[in-house]
């Protein structure tokens, strides 16, 4: 078998979904989707030369292939790896087909039938659509007759910060009667600024505001329902140590990425003060960028990405060295049903799963971009794992097509 083409798309869900097909002489096609970037599109193609007339299901050499060949480019991690993980699902996807067994079945079998998932609730309100340097945008299902005002999501002054703890309260009350069992809420919202948007610090009030959001969805769904908290890297260490100690009442499930990705040691001084698990990963690559913070346990729950990560074989090393160290796995994810479901693929065969992110709660057409598994995907906060080959299902492509972005190829 040998790969004969390698074709993108992309789709404005509330990110842009960016698609890798691989298609082989034998006529089997590989799926994979990546974590978006600026100028993606343009780098699979790049790749698209490396992988032609090359046996898809030799899928660690192939990795291997591209790595050697984009490290001359400087390119020791970073978004490179966010096409080199698409592509790599895609040859998981052929590699599983080709020999009739799912992926999961691939990566040494499954640990559970079926894979728990949180519900990512933003900032209460529905996040709407960001292109690839975060830029609010019109969703691309907003019916034409319905106006939109595109705002900063970070830093919107339009909404009423007093409003915010009783949108909390109802959207974790919603997510629960849905089935969720876990959620997620952002901390960095209107409301929460300190006095200066650079310098990471904190004000008493802030403090205040983050507690009072958190208390409304303790609040309105009790302790059963596990809640973690995302401050998307923006604290000083001093500040989120003291907003740490005053959300402790509340027995959240993590605090992810507390300050900026760039200091282990920073990290390393939040952990050792707080009694809340510290969650960190999606920004992180490849094996080596996790190593260090699983071996130190400067981390007490690792979220690595699948769609950048590296791939499904360098998530599972990480998987590995975390369990190695007793440090459980909850995969970041923002994906289409296509991601999520090359990610289920992976928290079926670690042991030390913990939960699945799910971000696209607000995306009406999110269950009909695939086909081949029953809908809604997720039912009671699970995703139900099927026994069908490679990555079991294919993309819907008249749906696709038309929330596909403009400008972009369409598997051309
Ligand atoms: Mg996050």
């Amino acid at each position: 078998m040998k790969i004969s083409g390698l074709k993108t798309a992309v789709v404005e869900g509330n990110f842009d979904w960016t698609f890798v097909r691989i298609e082989t002489d034998g006529g089997i096609c590989g799926l994979g989707e990546c974590f978006f970037a600026p100028g993606l599109t343009a780098m699979l193609r790049s790749l698209e030369p490396l992988l032609i007339g090359e046996d898809p299901r030799d899928v660690n050499r192939l990795f291997r292939k591209l790595q050697l060949a984009t490290s001359g480019a400087g390119s020791v991690a970073g978004i490179i790896y966010n096409a080199i993980s698409g592509i790599d699902a895609a040859l998981w996807d052929i590699l599983g087909q080709s020999l009739g067994v799912p992926i999961y079945r691939l990566l040494g079998g499954r640990y559970r039938d079926s894979v728990r998932i949180y519900a990512d609730c933003h900032g209460g309100e529905a996040l709407e659509s960001l292109d690839g340097v975060l830029r609010s945008r019109r969703p691309s299902w907003l019916p034409d007759n319905e106006a939109h005002a595109a705002k900063d999501y970070y830093a919107s002054h339009e909404e009423d910060p007093a409003e915010l703890p009783e949108k909390y309260g109802k959207r974790a009350l919603a997510m629960k009667k849905l089935g969720f069992t876990a959620l997620k809420f952002d901390l960095d919202v209107p409301g929460t600024e300190g006095f200066d948007p650079y310098n990471r610090c904190l004000t008493n009030r802030s403090v205040d505001h983050m507690v009072a959001l958190i208390g409304a969805v303790r609040d309105a769904v009790g302790y059963e329902i596990d809640v973690a908290v995302d401050c998307h890297w923006r604290y000083s260490v001093s500040d989120i140590i003291k907003v740490a100690h005053a959300l402790e009442p509340f027995r959240l499930l993590w605090l992810e990425d507390p300050v900026p990705p760039e200091s282990v040691e920073a990290l390393s001084a939040v952990t050792s003060k707080v009694r809340i698990p510290i969650a960190t990963g999606e920004n992180l690559f490849l094996f080596q960028g996790f190593q260090e913070i699983l071996r130190t346990h400067v981390v007490g729950i690792a979220t690595p990405d699948l769609q950048k990560v590296g791939g499904l074989s360098i998530a599972m090393q990480i998987a590995q060295f975390a369990d190695i160290n007793t440090i459980p796995i909850a995969p970041h994810n923002i994906s289409s049903p296509v991601g999520t479901l090359t990610s289920a693929h992976f928290c079926a065969a670690i042991p030390n799963f913990l939960v699945l992110e799910f971000h696209a709660s607000d995306v009406p057409f999110w269950n009909d971009l695939v086909d081949g598994i029953p809908k809604p995907i997720i039912q009671n906060g699970m995703i139900q794992l099927l026994d069908k080959p490679g990555l079991g299902v294919t993309l819907n492509e008249e749906v696709a097509r038309k929330y596909a972005r403009k400008g972009e190829p369409f598997f051309e």
